[in-house]
């Protein structure tokens, strides 16, 4: 039984998470709705989809009270579709996305929770600021003005590599930045409190360095057909 395995492992991850502090996000995407409600029956509320139009149409159809993440590179011009129930996005690269996450959770009445994702990885196809960029967004005057947005933490994914030790070291590099950032005192609409790094094959040692929230799919729901 397939669809056992897949809220067991949930269920056995999500506690031994849970009591180290750990929120664990399931990663969904590419998943049919019918998995999503299985792993909802054991306790899950945080999913993690990296595809807009995938989470509009999940959204529409599963219970209301899911917290659903958006994990995944995301465009300005899409940011209008999710901002009506978005409960976090990991993947802010830029101040012009901030701005228009800020417009639309505006037009919605609410403020969006982000997270700044750092590159640090090897790969050039992953996303993300520079240390540098990200401390010009959080301490700019002008990332201050967007008060229908809330900044949170950061967002990191380490190169994808079985070298263990140098995955630890590009997640310790972010946790000593973002111990180096909250030390530093924020803008009024940062409230750094989220380390979001580890993935399924990485959150033992994302955990051990200082992660708050891991992402994990293949790890609960077993291997995807496509990324
Ligand atoms: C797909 C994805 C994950 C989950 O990856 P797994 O290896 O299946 O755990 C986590 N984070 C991001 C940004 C992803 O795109």
């Amino acid at each position: 039984m397939i669809l056992d395995t897949t809220g067991n492992r949930y269920r056995e991850l999500a506690e031994r998470l849970s009591s180290a502090g750990i929120t664990l996000v399931a990663v969904s995407k590419t998943r049919s709705e019918t998995d999503i409600m299985t792993v909802y029956d054991t306790g899950c509320r945080d999913f993690g989809e990296n595809r807009v139009q995938e989470v509009v149409e999940k959204e529409k159809n599963l219970p209301k009270d899911i917290r659903w993440h958006m994990i995944g590179y995301l465009q300005r011009n899409k940011v209008k579709y999710i901002a009506p129930f978005v409960h976090l996005i990991h993947s802010v690269t830029g101040f012009d996305l901030l701005k228009e996450i800020n417009k639309q959770a505006k037009k919605n009445d609410r403020v969006i929770d982000c997270l700044l994702q750092i590159h640090i990885a090897e790969e050039a196809t992953k996303h993300g600021l520079t240390f540098e960029e990200v401390k010009e967004i959080l301490f700019s005057q002008e990332t201050a003005e967007l008060v229908h947005i809330r900044i949170v933490g950061l967002m990191g994914m380490a190169t994808f590599t079985s070298d263990e030790e140098k995955v630890r070291s590009e997640f310790s590099t972010i946790q000593h930045f973002f111990n180096e950032i909250t030390a530093a005192g924020t803008v009024h609409n940062a409230i750094l409190t989220e380390l979001s790094i580890g993935m399924s094959d990485d959150y033992e040692i994302a955990s051990e360095c200082g992660s708050t929230m891991v992402r994990v799919g293949t790890g609960i729901f077993g291997l995807r057909a496509r990324h």
